[in-house]
């Protein structure tokens, strides 16, 4: 697999964003003259209202609200539930601490679960941990991977458990054709640069429940009578006249040039990157799995993924040092590669969340799947020989660490 070629591609840079459409232009430039930055002060129509509007047709949900992040999108999703102080709610072990972080934040008790090696719940743990103290559960679909999302719904339907969905990083993806983010009582995503659709920041909830979305419309923000640019439907008039002026205002609301940043990425240009990653991470992640070091887990068959990322576990590497040396060698080849458990810090490293209240909570499975996980950005706009160069980057320094002998030949 060793590059041949008379003029070497140049490692890429993961971290560029793709150019923000042309059709955005005329919408920020009408917004400059205008000053018009504010949701709530057109009477109608403002972009922030129209980007509700599309995102919940894209998704077929009755109600969408566009807020300042998913991490404030999950927050709300938990206080529009009404949930007690000190709930605890069952998250998984292997998610962005921004997670835990909405769950502490709302007053809540996190409960970790444990992760397999396919990064994906482990359901024996989800099973064993829903008992009757578990008051809600959020499913991050980590990197996009999706979870057992048949057996998560089961068992928190029989107990009468409220799901929210962590789409962040999955918007796009499927379940039995079904869109990721429309399966719980409540779907977050973000908007943040590194997802599908990038607004710096942002973040959208989406939900056919009108008092949930009720609820969470007051408590971002909308003050007095401002929700009355939510939409006419006498359900949720009904909603919001049962709740006005008994909800506290967090104020995190999405401004107008986030709206009109996101709505040209919401048509073609989301079906081509969600095509091209996909594609794209399904290239790399056959070539990968050629060598004997290193292996991309499948998705669940139920599962169409629309990732912008690749994940992989290093295999035979028998110590955290031989994982490091892997890492390094892929770095001096040009390819930044993260193993989640092993760089200083990671966010995603459940042992860093420390702000979690009581005892520290032990997820060896988890932690394990951890030490070995690679993590690599992989968005839809690279180029085949762009992804070659990282192919060969990667399987060349699991060659560097644990030798050539059996990568050929087997
Ligand atoms: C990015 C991300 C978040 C946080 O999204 P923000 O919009 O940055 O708050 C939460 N969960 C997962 C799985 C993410 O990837």
């Amino acid at each position: 697999m060793a590059l041949d070629r008379a003029e070497p591609v140049k490692a890429p840079n993961v971290y560029d964003a793709e150019p923000i459409p042309e059709a955005a232009r005329a919408e920020i430039d009408r917004l400059m003259a205008t000053g018009d930055l504010f949701r709530y002060t057109a009477p109608a129509d403002a972009p922030v209202a129209l980007l509700e509007r599309d995102f919940a047709a894209l998704m077929g949900t009755k109600y969408a609200l566009a807020v300042s992040s998913c991490s404030a999108a999950i927050y709300l999703s938990l206080r529009a539930l009404d949930l007690e102080t000190g709930t605890r709610v069952l998250i998984p072990a292997f998610t962005f601490a921004a997670v835990p972080s909405a769950v502490v934040h709302a007053n809540c008790q996190p409960v970790l679960v444990e992760v397999g090696e396919n990064y994906r719940i482990d359901m024996a743990d989800f099973e064993a941990k829903l008992d009757d103290t578990i008051g809600a559960v959020i499913i991050s679909h980590m990197r996009g991977h999706t979870s057992d999302m048949d057996a998560i719904m089961a068992l928190c339907n029989a107990r009468g458990v409220p799901v929210i969905e962590d789409a962040a990083h999955s918007l796009g993806t499927l379940w039995h054709g079904k869109k990721i983010g429309t399966i719980g009582r409540i779907g977050c995503f973000s908007f943040q640069s590194y997802k599908m659709v990038n607004a710096g920041e942002g973040g959208i909830l989406i939900t056919d429940d009108a008092d949930l979305v009720a609820r969470a419309v007051i408590m971002s923000g909308a003050y007095e009578h401002n929700w009355k640019k939510h939409g006419t439907d006498p359900e949720l008039d009904a909603a919001f006249a049962r709740w006005q002026n008994e909800l506290p205002l967090y104020n995190m609301r999405m401004q107008n040039l986030s709206a009109v940043v996101i709505r040209p990425q919401l048509g073609d240009v989301l079906t081509r990157r969600i095509n091209d990653g996909l594609a794209k991470h399904d290239y790399v992640a056959d070539l990968l799995n050629g060598s004997p070091w290193l292996h991309v887990p499948p998705p669940l068959a139920p599962e169409t993924r629309a990732p912008d990322s690749i994940q992989f576990n290093l295999v035979g590497f028998d110590s955290d040092d031989e994982a490091k040396a892997f890492a390094d060698a892929a770095a001096t080849r040009g390819v930044k590669v993260q193993v989640f458990g092993l760089s200083a810090d990671n966010a995603r490293a459940f042992w860093n969340w420390r702000f979690i209240p009581g005892e520290r909570q032990e997820l060896p499975q988890t932690r394990a799947m951890l030490m070995r996980a690679c993590d690599v950005r992989l968005p839809p706009r690279l180029t085949t020989d762009e992804l070659d160069f990282i192919v060969d980057a990667l399987v060349s320094a699991a060659e560097d660490i644990k030798g050539e002998t059996r990568a050929y030949g087997t």
